[in-house]
């Protein structure tokens, strides 16, 4: 897929208050420092859509961009600040569950995990959360430049061994890394793909 034009469109904190849309949406979601910004900077060929490196304590929003006129993608707010209080995750969680809950335009969430770190609680529980809710997700390893291929293949092996203990079918997942820009195009194949349907 070919990006012709990538615009910001709306932030906010409510579900209610995204744009009204038949077009598809795909959102980006993980742990804080994961690497969304900088994935979602890469798909776009934009520098800056996306902001790297924010800050716990910052307002969390739902930011919608518009792709080619034909697609949205959303930067939802990343999981697992240490430091956060139980009050600013409880608003997250609310947040992140009404925004699941009441888009139906929704195509799939990539969960994007990082491909160095050996399974983590919050993600393997936010996935739980869209496995009970329906939604279609994929998950995403990240920052596959930062060791060898070996070591990412055995962690995300433990991962998906992981996932069998608890899921029939484990979901689909890709590789990237903003770096050197791999996963890009499968990444806009998949989307393309979904989209065709
Ligand atoms: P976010 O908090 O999930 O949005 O993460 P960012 O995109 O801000 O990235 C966090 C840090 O990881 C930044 O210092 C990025 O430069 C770095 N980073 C992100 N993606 C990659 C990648 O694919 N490879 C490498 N080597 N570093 C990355």
């Amino acid at each position: 897929m070919v990006i012709k034009e990538a615009k910001f469109v709306t932030s906010n904190t409510r579900a209610d208050l995204c744009p009204q849309t038949d077009l598809p949406e795909y959102a980006f979601i993980g742990r804080s420092n994961v690497g969304k910004s900088s994935l979602i900077n890469t798909l776009t060929n934009r520098l800056k859509l996306a902001k790297t490196s924010s800050f716990p304590g910052k307002t969390q929003l739902i930011n919608h961009f518009l792709i080619n006129d034909d697609w949205y993608l959303v930067d939802l707010p990343g999981y697992g600040w240490a430091k956060v209080s139980k009050e600013s995750r409880e608003t997250w969680r609310k947040m992140i569950n009404f925004y699941l809950r009441n888009r139906p335009n929704l195509a799939c969430v990539f969960v994007l995990i990082d491909s160095r770190l050996p399974p983590q609680k919050p993600d393997l529980e936010f996935m739980e959360q869209l496995g009970t809710m329906g939604v279609p997700f994929v998950l995403i390893f990240t920052k596959i430049d930062k060791q060898s291929k070996i070591k990412t293949e055995a962690n995300i092996a433990l991962f998906m061994k992981t996932l069998k203990e608890t899921w029939e079918e484990p979901p689909m997942y890709m590789t990237s890394s903003s770096t050197t820009k791999e996963g890009r195009e499968e990444i806009l194949q998949f989307i393309s793909d979904v989209n065709r349907r």
